[in-house]
């Protein structure tokens, strides 16, 4: 038997796809250190979902035992008017995420995720360098060089430097910033210890559920959060940008949102009362870049740096995940020097309609969720008062069955054994078949 020496690995950001992808990349076999330009692994005070198709990649590396404990498993998204708060429709989540999706429907608090990821990136012996922002790429060793003076060489750079990439640019070669959507969002994590007793706050602040409200130009979401620092309600409000020109994000006041929200469900307006921290935060997307691969065939995207989308579908980060998947995947079955571009090439062709396809019907979403007041809204409350549940062919892709089994439906690791399989169909010749 040949032994195969593995890659030497270079990842570019500990966020969820660069500790994902660290941890995907180790468990094929290669040796990943990963380089972060924060002094510690990121803490931000606010919740994610975790959709049964990341659920699915987490479980598969094992990063459910580092985390399940801070998971909960929210039982429907409930869809409300935003004045009245009147339920226009129930979709259930945590049953069909087990039953038709076999993996569970998540929210956890970030920092927790985070914590965990990293825990099981070092438990498989990835080395972390933190304080260590990149400032240079050279795609063609390739080797980065990072702000403290140290070098860096590897045999593949796995860019996850989010939003704000610089990575990005050097594959495209040319910058390729973020594009605002007009939008930005409140995050705001409140205990619910502190508003126990509140009139008309039980089922907000007792029941796992993903409440949702439709306005006129804004969201607004809660949902529970069980986490090391206890039980809190996390809330995410989007409206309009209100933040000065070339502010991404700050820290905001109770004030302000309420100011924001003011004719919305008073329920919220209540617990915004007992808010401490409030951050800002404008909203992003990224122009489909034509490739995520530099032409040396050693840096490649994933992630936001790859595929930013807006966070109206709660997708980002299951794309990040998704990605990670496909390429330890992808770096497993292909690990020889010479096989390293088709493998790049083949995560690329397995990703980029999946993220692209995602990124749509996120914006399709903020559309149908934040109509102005007037004869459209109001079709759109009557027909989801007239058409509850799931079915196909529903005009809320959240109801829609067909949707749903394409966006939860997704298994990476199925997505790469057909490949694989298909190539073997389709000619005994080399897997470069694939990239065609
Ligand atoms: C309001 C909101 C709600 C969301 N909710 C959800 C949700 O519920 N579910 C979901 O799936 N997604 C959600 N998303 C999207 C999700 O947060 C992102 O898609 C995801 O966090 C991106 O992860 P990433 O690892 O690609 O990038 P990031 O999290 O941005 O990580 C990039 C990392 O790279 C580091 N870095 C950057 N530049 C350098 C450099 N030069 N050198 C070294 N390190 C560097 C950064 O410090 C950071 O740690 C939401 C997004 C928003 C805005």
């Amino acid at each position: 038997m040949v032994n195969i020496p593995p890659y030497h690995i270079i990842v570019i950001g500990t966020g969820l796809a660069g500790l994902t992808a660290a941890i995907s990349l180790s468990k094929a076999g290669h040796n990943v250190e990963i380089v972060e330009a924060a002094p510690a692994v990121g803490y931000i005070g606010a919740g994610i979902q975790i959709s049964p198709n990341s659920s699915r990649v987490l479980r598969k590396l094992g990063v459910d035992k580092y985390i399940q404990k801070y998971c909960l498993e929210p039982i429907d998204l409930k869809m409300m008017s935003y004045h009245s708060g009147n339920v226009l429709v129930e979709t259930p989540l945590k049953e069909p995420a087990l039953q038709r999706y076999g993996s569970p429907y998540w929210h956890i608090h970030r920092a927790d995720l985070h914590r965990g990821l990293l825990e099981a990136a070092i438990d498989l012996g990835v080395k972390v360098y933190l304080d260590n922002r990149v400032v240079d790429i050279d795609p063609y060793k390739p080797s980065l060089v990072t702000k403290t003076g140290a070098k860096f060489t590897a045999d593949l750079i796995v860019a996850s430097d989010g939003l704000w990439s610089i990575a990005r640019a050097v594959v495209l070669g040319k910058p390729s910033p973020p594009v605002p959507t007009g939008q930005m969002c409140f995050r705001i994590t409140v205990p619910t210890k502190k508003l126990e007793g509140l009139t008309g706050l039980d089922d907000l602040i007792t029941v796992a559920r993903n409440n949702h409200w439709f306005g006129p130009n804004g969201t607004m979401l809660t949902y529970l959060l069980e986490g090391v620092h206890g039980t809190m309600i996390n809330l995410v409000l989007t409206c309009d940008a209100r933040m000065p020109d070339g502010v991404n994000q700050r820290i905001s006041s109770k004030k302000e949102a309420k100011e924001a929200f003011k004719d919305w469900d008073p329920r919220i307006l209540k617990i915004l009362d007992y808010a401490d921290e409030v951050l800002e935060w404008r909203l992003f997307t990224h122009k489909e870049a034509p490739t995520w691969i530099h032409e040396s065939n050693k840096l490649v995207l994933i992630g936001d740096a790859a595929h930013a989308m807006t966070p109206y579908l709660a997708q980002g980060s299951a794309m990040g995940i998704e990605d990670s998947a496909i390429l330890g995947g992808v770096l497993a079955r292909l690990p020889t020097p010479d096989t390293l571009p088709q493998a790049l090439k083949l995560y690329e062709k397995l990703r980029v309609k999946r993220t692209a396809k995602v990124t749509a019907a996120s914006i399709d979403s903020r559309w149908f969720t934040q109509m102005p007041d007037g004869p459209e809204q109001k079709a759109r409350d009557e027909y989801l008062l007239a058409n509850p549940g799931i079915m196909n062919g529903h005009k809320h892709n959240r109801s829609d069955q067909q949707f749903l089994d394409d966006l939860f439906g997704y298994n990476a690791f199925d997505e790469l054994d057909k490949a694989f399989k298909e190539a073997v169909f389709r000619s005994k010749r080399p897997i470069s078949h694939l990239m065609e």
